[in-house]
Parts: C-alpha cells; structure tokens; sequence
C-alpha cells in the first residue's frame, strides 16, 4: 500500500494484489500522474477489469459522512429511478442538507415535461422515504442546467464541503468531470464508463477557500439491471441516446417482450396504446399471452437479443407485478424501459428478480 491515490478512481494505488483495487506496477507508480492498471485499461481499450471491493466497504465509506457537517448533492439516473437509490440513505445523510439531481435528461424525449419530470421525481424520492431540500434535472454528458446546478450548490452549501452520492453508473464521475472541465479546462480526470463501480475511492476535489466537492463511491443495489446482464452487452441496455419511443396498438391478451428482459401482457381493458420508451438496441416484439411462454423459450437468446443473458430469467427467475392503471400512465421498468399507457387498464408485468417495476401518472406530452 502506498498513500497515493489513483487519479481515475480514487483508490489508494498497490502494487501486491492484481485482483484487488488500485493495483499498479512498481514502474507505473514512478509517473507523475499515476492511474491504477483498470483505469488505465478502461481508459486506453475501453477494456474492464473486475476488482473486488463489497458493498460492506462501499456503506463504510458512505457512512463516514454522516460524521461531517456538509452538503448531499445525490444524483439520480433518470431511467433508472428505483436503482438510483441508495438502501439507507437516510440514516446516512442525517440532517443535513440534500439536493437531488436527475440526471441523464438528454436520454428523455423532447416530448418530456420536465417540470412534471420533477414534480414525480419529488413524490417518488418522498414515496422512498427520502426528503431532498431542492431538486433539479439536468444531463451532466451534455452540460444541460449545469449553470443552474452550481448556483443551488453554491447557495444550499454556504461554504460547506459538497458531497456527490449515488449508486453506480448514475453519471457521478461525468457530472464532476464536467464540473471541473467547465471550471478548469481539465478533461476527463476521473475515469468515466458504462460499467458500473468505476469510482472506487473518495475523490476530493478543491472548491475554494477551506471548501471541498468529493465524489464517493457508488454503490451496486441489486435492483440493477445491470446484474442480469453481462458487462460488455450493458452498452445495448442502457440507452446512449435521446430513447424513441415504438408504438403497439394492443387488444387485451397481448403481450410485448422488451428484448428479453421485460414482458408485459395486457389484461384487461379496451383497445389501448402502449408506447415503449428504451434503447435503440432493444426490440420489442408482440406474441399472444397464450404464445408467450413458448415465445420466449424459443426466441430468449437469439430473436429477443441482444442482450445474451446467461438464463431465461422470464422463465425461471423473475418478479411479476400487477397494475391497475386509471388513466394515461407510464410503467417503469427500472434501467430497462418506460412503456407509456393510453388508456386505463389492467397490465401485468414480469422482470428478471429483483428488479423494480412502478407506475407513474405519464411525464410524456401528447399520451394523454
Ligand atoms: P458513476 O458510476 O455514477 O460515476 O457514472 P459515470 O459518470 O461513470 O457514468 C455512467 C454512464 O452513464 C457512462 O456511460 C456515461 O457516459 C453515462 N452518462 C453519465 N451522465 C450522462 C448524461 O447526462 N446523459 C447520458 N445520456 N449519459 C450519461
């Protein structure tokens, strides 16, 4: 162990263990800007290494905040609400002072409301227990509000040191890089990817005078999509581009596959119109209920990918949650997709295990 950190992750640079965070070879250590062997492959071959780091570890860093008098500054991945939060936030963040932020606007269509986009986030984050002082949405990759944000962070920390939270892949590390790029003219710092648990460390950052932005550690939650898909068909998941939305008109018992993550069957109601919002990698196929089961056995690897999943989780190893709907309503699938319903009705809806699904009045202009 040494006490320098790596400046893509922030984790404290070794040079003993491959396996583990922060590895360096002793010549890569000699450099003036030392970066630890993942970033550095990250970064060069867009290549990633598994380090082994447990969600123990990561609540044991997120808890020495609670000890400090400062600002929560909790960024939130817009199409993966539910898996943007972290399991006792609460606890960890005291009383302090916490502005949510939602990010990744650009992925929503220009269609959004986004003041009704706040106004759900607001009651979904109350819904989860989480009280936030102010809430804004931004999309940190192309600089949308990024302006307005550093004025509330300005105002809201009088000073105080500026904590960044979130779980993984919520764009924490983007959001600060672009923060430092706009302030500074330097790029790219802090190693960025699609894969989640690139930002291993605490990484501090000088604001000013005696004050301090730091970005922590995400935190891998179970409802992530992205443990039921391998690393390298994450880019077909997660959506990297403004999501256009394909529309089916269906008659009950119908069913849509999502790629060959999500299914909804259409239980009751009259002729309706379901759009789904999600990657442009990801095809949406319709079946009749009664052919769905066998639909997806046959087609899950191969009409239903990408992505190849390692089972058929629709089948074997899944959740399935049932919604009334009373009016224009989207249904979320947390980091897979939004299907935006018409028309009141009755939906059931099947996801691999563990992952959320919920239901809010539609943010979509024009569905109504
Ligand atoms: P972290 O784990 O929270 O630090 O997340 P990263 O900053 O590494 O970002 C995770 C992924 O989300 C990367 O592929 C980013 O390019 C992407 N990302 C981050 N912010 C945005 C955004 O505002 N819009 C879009 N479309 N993608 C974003």
């Amino acid at each position: 162990m040494t006490d320098i950190k790596c400046i893509g992750c922030g984790s404290v640079l070794q040079t003993n263990d491959k396996n583990k965070e922060g590895y360096i070879t002793e010549s890569g250590l000699k450099k003036d800007e030392p970066i630890c062997q993942r970033c550095y492959r990250l970064r060069h071959y867009n290549e990633v290494q598994e380090v082994s780091m447990d969600s123990g570890d990561f609540l044991t860093m997120l808890n020495s905040l609670y000890e400090t008098d400062s600002l929560i500054v909790k960024v939130i991945d817009v199409f993966d609400f539910e898996g943007s939060i972290i399991p006792s936030f609460n606890r960890i963040v005291g009383k302090k002072q916490v502005l949510a932020v939602i990010n990744k606007i650009d992925l929503l269509p220009k269609s959004t409301n986004t003041s009704r986009l706040v106004e759900r986030a607001k009651k979904m984050l109350k819904d989860e227990g989480i009280t936030a002082n102010d809430t804004i949405a931004i999309s940190a990759l192309k600089g949308k509000h990024l302006d307005e944000l550093l004025k509330k962070i300005s105002s809201m920390a009088q000073g105080k040191d500026v904590y960044i939270v979130g779980t993984t892949n919520v764009g924490k590390s983007t959001l600060i890089n672009k923060l430092l790029e706009d302030n500074t003219g330097l790029k790219h710092v802090i190693t960025t990817s699609n894969v989640p648990g690139t930002t291993l460390g605490m990484i501090d950052i000088p604001l000013g005078d005696n004050q301090t932005m730091y970005d922590t550690p995400g935190i891998v939650v179970d409802s992530q999509i992205s443990h039921f898909v391998k690393a390298s068909d994450l880019k077909f998941v997660s959506p990297t581009k403004e999501i256009k939305s394909k529309t089916f008109q269906l008659n009950i018992d119908q069913t849509l596959f999502i790629g060959n993550l999500g299914r909804i069957d259409y239980t009751e109601g009259g002729s309706n119109s379901f759009s789904v919002y999600c990657s442009q990698h990801l095809t949406v196929h319709r079946t009749k209920t009664t052919n769905a089961y066998d639909f997806y056995s046959k087609h899950f690897n191969e009409l239903l990918a990408p992505p190849t999943i390692e089972e058929d989780f629709l089948t074997s190893n899944y959740d399935e949650y049932q919604f009334d709907l009373h009016g224009a309503s989207d249904v979320l699938i947390s980091g897979l997709a939004f299907i935006s319903v018409a028309k009141k009705a009755k939906v059931s809806v099947r996801v691999p295990k563990d992952v959320n699904v919920t239901v809010r009045p539609t943010i979509f202009k024009g569905v109504q």
